[in-house]
């Protein structure tokens, strides 16, 4: 009989055991907490944002980029789709979102463990592992509680973010021990720090255009509500820059942050300056603040009348063409110096990891050591926001799990 353990009870241990099981092998999952799926709970907001409809493989982030394509195929996305519906879950999708329709997080944690119990997967909870070592073709997993010996190993323990969720990292450590090189983890989908201290604008939601420049280059954009605060700047759109701006610190280059407040003016086929001109003319006899403060938060208007230097009490034709100038510049491209982001403690995913080329792509077994695996977000592989680093959770260990078990997955 075959005894395969899984390190780690997170979302690609989870799958990997269910579809590791088969008839005749034993399967273990071996997880330091006193219960799997910590980080699970904890996802899209309590609700878990499990998939996204928009798979195109330009979400996913890796050095080795062009190996991507290997693992999201259609084939794996469609197995996926198909593994949680024959769990039961009825998706929830906003703009290809996916979420369980219970808008419940606890409900993907639950189906997994129950599926998990059905096969008779064993849990050892509370178990943390400490090393692995191979020895006449076994695995012996060191751990406080004593040392269990297994013929194949899927080492499933996450990254360096959300520590206090159990991911803390050690899987770089067995890894290293087994010859693999890591690609230096930094956190990722995470808050950004500007060196431009703004206090009056803390807590405001806004809608935004972002766009990094890395260099003095343009090289992305993003829309979406961005959430101000004293020290910089958070929300989704910003945390899908923040894989390229700690990188590009990591590397000494400058990374500015413009924001437009204005984004809907971006679709509309008309200058700043003609809009300002038609709607003093709409909207008469109104100072610029009283302008703004018909379109944005009445905070965020006093700061961008501050920034632009222009009084408050002003009206728009009254300005002369400099001011104009200016006072467009603040608000459709204000700019922060980005100088860090947050730490692992905050951030929701690790760039950098295990290498791809270092992984056989279609079982996920090390090219280093026959029989031992690695799934999840331990590899180089970082999402954006949107249910991607989930999704990649999912592929990974189900084609870590259907290796190990040596044939195909079996929904009934
Ligand atoms: C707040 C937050 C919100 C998020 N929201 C989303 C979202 O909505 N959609 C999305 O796609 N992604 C989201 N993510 C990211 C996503 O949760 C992770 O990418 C995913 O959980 C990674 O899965 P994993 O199995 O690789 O690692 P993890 O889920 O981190 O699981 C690793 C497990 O291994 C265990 N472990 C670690 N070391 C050992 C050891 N030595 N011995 C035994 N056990 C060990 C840990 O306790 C843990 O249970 C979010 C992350 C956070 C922090």
């Amino acid at each position: 009989m075959k005894k395969v353990a899984v390190i780690g009870g997170g979302a690609s241990g989870l799958i990997a055991a269910i579809y590791a099981k088969n008839k005749t092998n034993q399967v273990v999952i071996l997880e330091r907490n006193s219960t799997c799926g910590k980080k699970l709970l904890m996802t899209g907001n309590g609700k878990c944002n499990y998939w996204n409809e928009d798979q195109n493989i330009e979400h996913y982030h890796s050095e080795e980029d062009n190996l991507l394509t290997k693992i999201i195929t259609e084939e794996n996305k469609q197995e996926i789709l198909h593994f949680f519906a024959s769990l039961g879950i009825v998706p929830k999708i906003k703009n290809g979102y996916y979420y369980p329709f219970s808008n419940q997080a606890s409900t993907i944690k639950n189906v997994l463990v129950k599926e998990v119990e059905k096969r008779k997967i064993e849990i050892k909870t509370n178990f943390l592992v400490t090393k692995i070592k191979k020895e006449n073709n076994q695995f012996f997993l060191f751990s406080s509680e004593g040392t269990l010996v297994f013929d194949q190993v899927i080492v499933a323990t996450g990254s360096y973010a959300c520590p206090k969720t159990g991911s803390t990292g050690m899987g770089y450590s067995f890894a290293k021990s087994f010859h693999h090189t890591i690609i230096s983890p930094l956190p990722s989908l995470v808050k950004l720090i500007a060196e431009k201290k703004v206090n009056d604008w803390q807590k405001i939601r806004t809608d935004v255009i972002l766009t990094l420049e890395e260099e003095g280059r343009k090289i992305k954009e993003e829309k979406g509500e961005v959430q101000l605060t004293a020290d910089g700047i958070s929300g989704i759109c910003t945390f899908n820059l923040s894989y390229y701006i700690k990188k590009g610190l990591q590397q000494g280059k400058k990374e500015v942050v413009k924001m437009n407040f204005f984004p809907f003016l971006k679709e509309q086929n008309i200058s700043y300056e003609e809009w300002f001109q038609k709607q003093s003319k709409l909207v008469k006899n109104r100072t610029i603040e009283e302008l703004l403060d018909a379109i944005l938060h009445p905070k965020l208007v006093q700061v961008l009348l501050k920034e632009s230097g222009i009084k408050s009490n002003q009206l728009w034709e009254n300005l002369q063409k400099k001011e104009q100038d200016k006072f467009i510049e603040t608000i459709t491209a204000f700019s922060l110096n980005i100088v860090d982001t947050y730490s692992y403690e905050e951030a929701q995913a690790c760039s950098g990891g295990i290498p791809l080329s270092e992984i056989v792509l279609e079982t996920m077994e090390s090219k280093k050591q026959k029989n031992l695996y690695f799934v999840g977000e331990l590899l180089d592989v970082v999402g954006d926001c949107g249910g991607y680093n989930l999704s990649f959770a999912w592929i990974s260990g189900m084609l870590a799990g259907k290796s190990c078990k040596g044939e195909e997955y079996d929904s009934h």
